[in-house]
């Protein structure tokens, strides 16, 4: 399966298109879903072309990895949360709706479960949960 350059996250990561990034490095870019399923859901994404975990090299698999753990990290403390669920899937049939690699990164309350998805979040919100975990990110 080859990498569509012109998919949704290609867009972001060239700034076609708007997002809400909580964080960047070298090698990935962390922003806000726009259908969260939990207050703080985020993305995880790695700047090079990679369409899922099936294409991608151990060193970006590693990187994105690595901002995961952060990222989980700061939610737990920006959402005084319980734990933190990742998900990602790999081509249609695994679940994948956006072809670019990337990991969910949900904070989670104990007895609070996830919201449907494919609903639009409130992006006044979505940009106050933001900067909650900027703020971490930056303390
Ligand atoms: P999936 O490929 O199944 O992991 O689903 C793609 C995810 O990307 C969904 O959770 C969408 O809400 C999210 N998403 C789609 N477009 C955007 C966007 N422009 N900005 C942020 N998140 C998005």
């Amino acid at each position: 399966m080859q990498y569509d350059n012109d998919n949704i996250f290609a867009k972001i990561l060239r700034k076609e298109i708007p997002s809400e990034c909580v964080y960047e490095d070298d090698h990935t870019y962390a922003f806000m879903d726009i259908m969260p399923r939990a207050d703080g859901h985020l993305l995880v994404i790695p700047k090079g072309p990679v369409r899922n975990i099936l294409d991608a090299s151990p060193e970006q698999l590693a990187q994105c990895m690595e901002t995961v753990q952060k990222l989980g990290k700061a939610v737990m403390q920006a959402f005084d949360a319980d734990g933190v669920t990742l998900q990602q899937f790999n081509e249609a049939a695994g679940g994948q709706e956006v072809f670019h690699l990337h990991f969910h990164v949900l904070p989670r309350h104990e007895g609070i479960k996830t919201r449907p998805p494919g609903v639009m979040g409130d992006m006044a919100k979505i940009k106050a949960q933001a900067d909650k975990i900027r703020a971490v990110l930056q303390s």
